[in-house]
C-alpha cells in the first residue's frame, strides 16, 4: 500500500517537474525572437520595465539597419533572413558583459547596457557595434553590406519610463538617420524642447481634421527664355487650430515619423489636382514626394488613379524628390519613379548638391529635370567657385538632357550673373513667393495678357 502511494506522489512529481519545464519553455520561447534567438520585443520591454522598477540606471539603443528593405526585396527572404541572423552574430560577438541585445522588429534591434556608463563609453560601445555590423557578409557567394545608425537614451537621467526612453531614443536614432547616418548619436537633453515640439505636431495631426487645415501655396518657376511662367511648385502648409502655422518641414517629417504622411500627401495631392485643373493648359505642377511616398508601391498606384480619374494630362504634372528621400530604398524608389514617367508624368531631383551623393543619382534615376540647391545659389555672387559649379551642373544636365532649375534667386544681382549660365527655369523669391492659388492664377492672367500685347503688333504686321 505504501509503495502504490509512494508511486503515485512521484508520478505526481514527474509530472510537476514536466509541467514546469514546458512552462519555462513556453516562456523562454514567448520571449525569444524565434528567427534569431536574442530576446524578443516582449523580453526587451519586459527588462526595461523591471529596470526601470528597480530604479536601476542604464543605457537603451535602438539600432536601425538602413538598406535591409532593398536586400530583402532583391535577393528574397531568405537572404534577408541570413542576414539577419549574421548581424544579431556579429552583435553577440563583441561580447560585452551584462549587455543585452534583442530584436524589437523586422530590422530593429535594442541594445540594453546596465549601469552607469559614461557618455563616451556608450558612444564608442555603438561606434563598436556599427563598425562590426556593417562591414561586408559573405552569403551564398554574395557580398552584401548594410549601413546602421543608432540613438540612445539614459535612464533615469534622460526618461523615467520605457515610452520616454523609447521616444527619446528614437529621436536620436532618427538623428542619426537623417544627418550622421552610420554613427551612434546620443539623445541630447538640450535638444527636449524640439522633440516636445516634434510629439505636440505629431499629436496635433493626429487629431486634426486635415481635410479641412492642410492647403497649398504655389510658386511659380520662371523660364528665361520663353520670358513666362511655365509651372508652379506646390507647397504644402498647415493651418492647425492648435498650433497656428506649422512650417512644412516641420509638419512633414512629423507625419513621417507618425505614419501620417502618406494621407497628408494625398490630401494635398489632390487640392494640388483640383487647382491644377483651373490653369491653361500650358502651365504644370511639381508636386513634392516624400521618401515614405516614394517606397510605397501602393500609394504611387493611388496617385496615378488620382491623376486619371482627374482627366488632366500626366505631362503637366512632375514629382519632385530628394536625395535623402531615395536613399533609404533605392531599388523600390526607382522603381516606383520609372511608374511615374511611364505614366507620362515628370521627375525632378529636388535640392541637388546639398546631399553627399548627389551626382550619383543623376545616373542611377531616371529624371527629367535637377533643382539646384539654393545653398549653391546664395553663394555665386561671392564666389567664383560656387559660380562655376553651378556653371558645371547647368553643362552636365543639358549633356544628360536633363532640365534644370536654379532654386532660391532673391535679387536682380544674383539673376545677372545666373542669367548668363542659360538655366531652363528659375524658381525664387525675385519671381514671385509661395502664393495662394487666386493670385497663382491672377499671375497667369496678366501674363496671358502681356504676351498677348506684346505678340499683338506683331500678328497685325
Ligand atoms: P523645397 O522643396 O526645396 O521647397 C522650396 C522651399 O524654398 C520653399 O520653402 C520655398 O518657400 C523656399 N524658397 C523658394 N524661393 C526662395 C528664395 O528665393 N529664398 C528663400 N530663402 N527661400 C525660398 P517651404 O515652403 O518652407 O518648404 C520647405 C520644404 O518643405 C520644401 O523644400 C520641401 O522639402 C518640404 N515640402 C513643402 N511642401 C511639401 C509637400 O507637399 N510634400 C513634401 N513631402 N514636402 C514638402
Ligand atoms: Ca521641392
Ligand atoms: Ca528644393
Amino acid at each position: 500500500m505504501a509503495t502504490l502511494l509512494r508511486k503515485a506522489i512521484l508520478r505526481q512529481i514527474d509530472a510537476r517537474l514536466l509541467a514546469d519545464k514546458l512552462a519555462a519553455g513556453a516562456q523562454r520561447l514567448a520571449n525569444t525572437d524565434m528567427l534569431t534567438g536574442v530576446p524578443n520585443r516582449r523580453a526587451i520591454f519586459q527588462k526595461i520595465d523591471y529596470l526601470v522598477e528597480q530604479r536601476r540606471p542604464f543605457w537603451m539603443g535602438i539600432v536601425d539597419l538602413d538598406g535591409f528593405k532593398t536586400i530583402n526585396d532583391v535577393y528574397g527572404h531568405i537572404i534577408g533572413d541570413t542576414l539577419l541572423c549574421a548581424v544579431v552574430e556579429r552583435a553577440a560577438n563583441l561580447n560585452v558583459e551584462g549587455v543585452t541585445f534583442g530584436r524589437i522588429g523586422g530590422d530593429e534591434f535594442v541594445i540594453i547596457v546596465p549601469g552607469n556608463f559614461s557618455e563616451e563609453k556608450v558612444r564608442q560601445l555603438g561606434d563598436n557595434a556599427i563598425k562590426a555590423i556593417s562591414l561586408p557578409y559573405s552569403i551564398e557567394l554574395m557580398e552584401l553590406a548594410v549601413g546602421v545608425s543608432a540613438g540612445f537614451s539614459h535612464f533615469p537621467s534622460m526618461g523615467s519610463s520605457r515610452a520616454q526612453l523609447y521616444e527619446k531614443a528614437d529621436f536620436a536614432l532618427y538623428k542619426a538617420k537623417k544627418h550622421h547616418r552610420g554613427q551612434c548619436i546620443l539623445f541630447d537633453t538640450a535638444e527636449d524642447d524640439e522633440m516636445k515640439q516634434a510629439i505636440q505636431i505629431e499629436r496635433a495631426l493626429r487629431e486634426g481634421d486635415l481635410e479641412t487645415e492642410l492647403f497649398l501655396l504655389f510658386q511659380p518657376q520662371y523660364s528665361p527664355g520663353m520670358q513666362r511662367v511655365v509651372g508652379f511648385e506646390a507647397l504644402a502648409r498647415w493651418q492647425s487650430p492648435k498650433l497656428g502655422l506649422v512650417r512644412p518641414d516641420l509638419f512633414i517629417r512629423a507625419a513621417e515619423r507618425s505614419g501620417h504622411i502618406r494621407k497628408v500627401t494625398d490630401i494635398l495631392f489632390r487640392k494640388g489636382l483640383a487647382t491644377l485643373a483651373t490653369w491653361p493648359l500650358d502651365i504644370s505642377l511639381s508636386f513634392n514626394l516624400s521618401g515614405k511616398d516614394i517606397s510605397d508601391r501602393l500609394f504611387i498606384l493611388s496617385l496615378l488613379g488620382q491623376i486619371m480619374r482627374s482627366g488632366i494630362s500626366p505631362s503637366r504634372i512632375e514629382f519632385e524628390i530628394t536625395e535623402t528621400a531615395v536613399m533609404s530604398d533605392i531599388n523600390t524608389s526607382r522603381t516606383m519613379l520609372a511608374a511615374l514617367r511611364g505614366s507620362g508624368c515628370k521627375v525632378a531631383l529636388d535640392d541637388f548638391g546639398s546631399g553627399y551623393s548627389s551626382f550619383e543619382y543623376l545616373d542611377q534615376l531616371p529624371l527629367d529635370k535637377v533643382k539646384i540647391d539654393r545653398s549653391f545659389i546664395r553663394k555665386v555672387p561671392h564666389s567664383t567657385t560656387s559660380k562655376e559649379i553651378v556653371s558645371g551642373i547647368i553643362g552636365l544636365c543639358r549633356k544628360l538632357d536633363l532640365r534644370c532649375v536654379l532654386e532660391g534667386v532673391e535679387t536682380e544681382d544674383e539673376m545677372e550673373i545666373l542669367a548668363k549660365l542659360q538655366p531652363d527655369l528659375i524658381q525664387g523669391y525675385l519671381y514671385g513667393r509661395p502664393m495662394h492659388a487666386e493670385d497663382a492664377m491672377r499671375m497667369i492672367l496678366d501674363q496671358d495678357t502681356r504676351l498677348s500685347e506684346l505678340s499683338s503688333p506683331v500678328k497685325r504686321g
